[in-house]
């Protein structure tokens, strides 16, 4: 059976309850017995010597008689709640605060010792068999011409501190009882906040583990459990997310491979059965070529993207000098500008503007950024190229006045693969993974790129990048 962390910690709840039981019925009994006993021995003990400093060597001395002394004694020893006496170091009886003065009959504490105490100026038993029961006992010798003349010895009834015990030991029983239904409430905030959640959690795990990516589980905390289980619930959608993009992604991929596969082998079959005649050969392996380029650039930009991915912020920066790179990509555009009456007109800033980027990601963006351009403008129109300084950024746009994005397709024109319906027609080479590049190596560089686009009269992308720190040196 799966152990549980519930009866786990009920097993630890009632080790507490037992543990704390046996210490204050053992402990705490006996420690506040010791106490009470050693206050009280304290107590009559400054008495015991009160009396043998003053009455007792009074007696003694002779100065005073033994009935005053006995009738003091008397007072004292209603008042202390307690037997007095007076005892000579033999064990002879003078003076006992329970009984009369009696000179006639000797009584005599049999083995009287006052040594036996043991260095402790109390003791507790039934002092030499003078008592039914066990007393405490104090002594305090009386010194006369510097010999001990006797002793004061006060005995207490046991019975009284015993009673003031228990009666305090029965406070700290209730206590004690309360104590452990209050702590009831920890095992109620346990199960509340600890236990249902993590069993919760656990459930959700199991479910994770199972490959049900999409089970959602809800914690109603803002303690690091309901973190625990937020984050583990996040994590999940976007495994899910992660899992249905792949599943897209490799649908998209297979798709894209196979549509020019097909064409191609399509045109070569009939090639080969004769169904295309040899004096059309060459136009079908010029179709047949477009295929197969096609095919090369979608390799190409899956490895670019792959690349992008698996390297993540590996980008190599350096201070480059990006107005050249501006005119040198626009350049590379001239053969294809020439065939559609495009120009590209450049609008930089400075003569020389050096900026802290990955120089060769960066003239990858802004092919890919001018090829869209170029291929969704009209012939004869206008791509402008514009660099402008704000805040220590440089920010590049690539404005054309082509056919323009749809609104509800410009949030999707960086997925992967997308290709707007317009662009269907224009563009048959085109993979859909241009711009998903470009938004890819702009956030490496923890820059933004932004699109604004009206259908039919064109489009403007303008990304951000940091310009170099050391530009006033090298101006
Ligand atoms: P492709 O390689 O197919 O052009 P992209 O990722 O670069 O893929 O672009 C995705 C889609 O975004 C294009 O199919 C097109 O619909 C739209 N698009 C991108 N740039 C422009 C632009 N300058 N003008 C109009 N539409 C554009």
């Amino acid at each position: 059976m799966k152990k549980t962390l519930y009866p786990k910690f009920i097993l630890a709840y009632f080790i507490f309850g037992v543990f704390s039981f046996i210490i204050v019925t053992t402990f705490v009994p006996s420690m506040t017995r010791e106490r009470l006993i050693r206050e009280k021995a304290q107590d009559i003990y400054q008495e015991a010597s009160l009396i043998s400093g003053t009455y007792a060597t009074g007696l003694y001395a002779s100065e005073i008689d033994l009935e005053t002394v006995k009738t003091q004694l008397d007072y004292l020893s209603v008042y202390l709640n307690s037997t007095i006496r007076i005892i000579n170091p033999s064990g002879r009886l003078i003076l006992d605060s329970d009984s009369p003065i009696n000179v006639e009959e000797e009584i005599r504490i049999q083995k009287f010792d006052p040594t036996s105490t043991g260095g402790s100026y109390y003791m507790v038993n039934n002092f030499f068999d003078s008592f039914d029961q066990d007393v405490l006992t104090v002594l305090s010798p009386i010194t006369y011409n510097y010999m001990v003349k006797g002793y004061v010895v006060i005995h207490c009834d046991m019975e009284q501190i015993e009673a003031f015990c228990n009666s305090l030991l029965n406070i700290s029983y209730i206590t004690l009882v309360i104590l452990l239904l209050l702590s009831l409430i920890i095992l109620i905030f346990f199960t509340e906040i600890v236990y249902i959640p993590l069993r919760k959690i656990t459930y959700a795990t199991e479910q994770y583990a199972n490959g049900n990516m999409h089970y959602e589980f809800q914690v109603e905390s803002n303690d690091e459990i309901g973190y625990l289980a937020a984050c583990l619930n996040y994590m999940a959608s976007q495994i899910a997310g992660a899992e249905d993009d792949q599943k897209k992604f490799v649908a998209n991929v297979s798709h894209d491979f196979r549509s020019p596969l097909t064409s191609i082998r399509g045109y070569l079959e009939a090639m080969i059965d004769g169904t295309i005649p040899m004096e059309s050969h060459h136009k079908y392996l010029n179709i047949v070529l477009n295929e197969t380029e096609r095919l090369a650039k979608l390799t190409n930009s899956l490895l670019t993207l792959n690349n992008l991915n698996t390297t993540g912020m590996l980008l190599d920066r350096t201070d480059f000098e990006i107005n050249s790179v501006i005119r040198s990509t626009a350049a590379s555009f001239e053969g294809t500008c020439r065939r559609k009456t495009i120009a590209i007109e450049l609008v930089l800033t400075g003569t020389e503007l050096y900026v802290y980027a990955d120089m060769g990601k960066i003239q990858q963006v802004l092919y890919n950024l001018l090829d869209n351009a170029i291929k969704f403008s009209h012939h004869d129109s206008i791509i402008k190229v514009e660099t402008s300084i704000k805040k220590s950024k440089l920010f590049i746009s690539v404005k054309d006045t082509g056919i323009g994005i749809p609104k509800e397709a410009l949030k999707l024109i960086w997925d992967r693969f997308y290709k707007s319906d317009l662009s269907r027609g224009r563009d048959k080479k085109g993979t859909g993974l241009g711009l998903s590049i470009v938004k890819e190596i702009i956030n490496c560089h923890q820059e933004h790129i932004n699109v604004i686009s009206t259908e039919g009269e064109g489009s403007e992308f303008i990304f951000s990048l940091p310009l170099s720190q050391n530009m006033d040196e090298e101006d």
